[in-house]
């Protein structure tokens, strides 16, 4: 019966040097920061929509490609 008391207080102490030297979970990972929105124009050959940084144009008339830049000239 000794022992067994013995053992359980030994049990406790480990349990408990256990939970205090379990190491911190790591903080969240902070997500990179999303994009700027970005404006949207359509293709005014085809209809596509694509970024205006994207988009080959001059003035008002956008495209998606120089191609339907020239077959709509
Ligand atoms: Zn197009």
């Amino acid at each position: 019966m000794k022992y067994l008391v013995l053992f359980l207080v030994l049990a406790l102490v480990y349990a408990v040097w256990r939970s205090q030297n379990r190491p911190s979970a790591p903080p969240p990972r902070a997500r990179p920061p999303l994009p700027a929105p970005q404006d949207m124009v359509a293709c005014q050959r085809c209809g596509l929509h694509l970024p205006r940084s994207e988009a080959v144009g001059s003035g008002q008339r956008h495209y998606c490609c120089a191609e339907h830049q020239r077959s709509d000239a």
